[in-house]
């Protein structure tokens, strides 16, 4: 219904963000210079109404291997201290 709150599990979330990408490309690619100002308006309003956010930055716990959010510092399922991941350089 109109207005009500659907939850998406992480994982549908992350895929939703990848076919959304790929359909942004493909409209960007599009020769269809009639068709694709409606359609982009179109595709704005579904991103906007699924307002996903960006991918989670996530972790694997080094004692079980859960996966967690990167920046926890206990394991959410064996409740394992996480020691702070150290900054990588980009270069
Ligand atoms: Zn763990």
């Amino acid at each position: 219904m109109p207005g009500e709150l659907v939850l998406i599990h992480d994982d549908a979330r992350s895929r939703l963000r990848k076919l959304l990408a790929l359909m942004q490309d493909q409209l960007k690619a599009s020769t269809d210079l009639v068709g694709r100002p409606g359609l982009q308006r179109s595709f704005d309003a579904v991103v906007t109404e699924l307002d996903l956010g960006d991918e989670p930055h996530l972790r694997a716990c080094n004692v079980c291997g859960a996966v967690g959010m990167r920046d926890a510092t206990l394991c959410s399922v064996c409740w394992s201290k996480l020691a702070p991941l150290s900054l990588v350089a980009v270069r």
